[in-house]
């Protein structure tokens, strides 16, 4: 990525959660958007699945990038032992067992799988160049905060961060240009200004705003960005750029892909952010749930319970080890086989699946259609923030008791929800894990065996052939023609 563009920061951005939350619910997107009131909640990232979607990215993050810890699940060590014990949310320590667990699956899924693709992480140096990785002053593209900007400014107060308007480029002091809205001033230093108790001398450069009744604020003129992450960013065995994000969750759902606005906005960012164009996006989903090896009998036979969250490839392998082949194993053993092969896929099984999507050009216009549109809606300065109260408000927003409360007109119940609420700091790119800072030293962590930090005997140990014929997977973007 290039330099000039990853380390701009801006006060102001528009990410593709506030534009869902936007599209949901006016009400809920003015209480936390940075455009608007800015609010988050003080402290330790309380919810669960967010913390542990945290600390998953991290131990990918480092696997796939510098690999300091040398393990995912040494990353995952560090970033757990990086909370103090009551900075912790609830079920963390049943979510660390999971963590491992499925980390411990990731490093013989990924292999296998990434065979017949080849990914490795880009790695760009400091002139946004792509080189071998671990090039010095080169950095691996992973967890890439990204800062695009939209070339829209908005003239903001500068004591309440409240918006006026859209800037309009050379309209410092015309009085047509803002309509019905007010006047943008703009006094040089070394001027005299009325400061609202007698006339002073500006000493920087000073924007006003006066608003439709003649009141005099302090304004500035702020540049809005469109602010996402990258987790990953691959080229193929072709050289092809792709996005790779992950996904952790209950379970993999792949019907949204087709519509998926994040995939969409990220390509058109990163279209304009790097020097290469990007192919793909690979939507890489890791279930929260703990793979088992096969299930045996007292005497030692295979269980053939279809309960048990094992994958074809493992129960293959042990019938491998009984039998010499499949075809020798038993009727029934064969018949599970079969089952679980059915509810497998080429891209993957139901611990971990990755699935490839890619938007065409005027799919990437569209995207950018709607990026604009949107904004153009959140900056419309007569927007009136309704509620949209759904079945879905119950779990999917943090500002229920608020938005209750002012209904009813109760400030002091609003009063009281807020106290544990603070504004975004300003300066912030929008992704500050304070967390970070206190991660234990890798050389520490690196020291500790692995049966320290993980209950081994939980723990499949599984050694596969790394083949990706034995998956089934094939990298059907196979065709030289189609290179980038
Ligand atoms: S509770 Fe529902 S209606 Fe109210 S702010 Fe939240 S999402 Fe909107």
């Amino acid at each position: 990525m290039a330099k000039d563009i990853s380390c701009k920061r801006s006060r102001y951005t528009l990410r593709t959660s506030d534009r869902r939350v936007f599209r949901r619910c006016l009400r809920k997107w003015d209480y936390i958007s940075s455009m608007r009131q800015n609010l988050t909640r003080s402290g330790a990232e309380q919810n669960i699945n967010f913390w542990f979607g945290s600390g998953i990215h991290f131990a990918l993050e480092d696997y796939h990038g510098w690999n300091v810890y040398g393990d995912p699940r040494k990353a995952f060590y560090a970033y757990y032992n990086a909370f103090k014990e009551d900075e912790l949310p609830l079920g963390a320590e049943a979510c660390y067992e999971l963590g491992m667990s499925m980390l411990s699956y990731y490093l013989t899924w990924y292999p296998r799988y990434n065979s017949a693709t080849q990914f490795e992480t880009v790695w760009l140096d400091e002139n946004g160049e792509q080189v071998k990785p671990f090039t010095p002053g080169a950095t691996p593209c992973v967890e890439q905060s990204f800062m695009l900007p939209l070339d829209v400014s908005v003239i903001t107060d500068i004591e309440t961060d409240t918006i006026y308007a859209k800037y309009v480029e050379g309209s410092e002091n015309d009085a047509y240009a803002y309509p019905g809205q007010g006047t943008l001033v703009t006094v040089a230093p070394g001027d005299y200004k009325f400061d609202g108790e007698g006339m002073a001398v500006v000493q920087d450069d000073e924007h006003l705003w006066i608003d439709a009744q003649g009141v005099t604020h302090k304004v500035q003129v702020v540049p809005i960005f469109y602010h996402g992450t990258m987790d990953r960013i691959v080229s193929d065995k072709f050289g092809r750029w792709w996005i790779l994000d992950y996904k952790t969750a209950k379970g993999a759902d792949t019907n949204k892909l087709d519509t998926d606005d994040q995939i969409g906005a990220y390509i058109w960012a990163a279209n304009k952010l790097f020097k290469k164009p990007i192919y793909g996006f690979i939507y890489l989903q890791l279930t929260k749930d703990s793979v088992q090896a096969p299930r045996r009998l007292k005497n030692g036979d295979l269980s053939v319970d279809k309960k048990q969250k094992t994958t074809y490839s493992l129960l293959k392998m042990e019938i491998l080890k009984d039998y010499g082949s499949v075809d020798r194993a038993p009727n029934k053993i064969i018949q599970f086989l079969n089952d679980l092969a059915a509810r497998e896929t080429p891209e993957g099984d139901r611990f971990i699946r990755w699935d490839f999507v890619r938007r065409n050009e005027e799919q990437i216009a569209n995207v950018e259609k709607c990026i604009y549109g949107e904004l153009s809606m959140m900056l419309n300065p007569d927007l009136y923030c309704y509620p949209n109260p759904t079945r879905d408000c119950i779990w999917d927003c943090p500002v229920r008791d608020a938005c209750i409360a002012s209904d009813r007109g109760d400030t002091d119940t609003i009063e009281a929800f807020f106290k544990d609420w603070e504004k975004r700091p300003r300066n912030e790119d929008g992704n500050i894990d304070p967390w970070r800072e206190n991660l234990p030293k890798p050389e520490v962590v690196r020291e500790i065996p692995l049966e320290e930090i993980l209950d081994s005997a939980k723990y499949m140990t599984i050694e596969f052939d790394s083949s990706s014929e034995e998956t089934g997977f094939k990298f059907l973007y196979d065709d030289e023609d189609d290179r980038v």
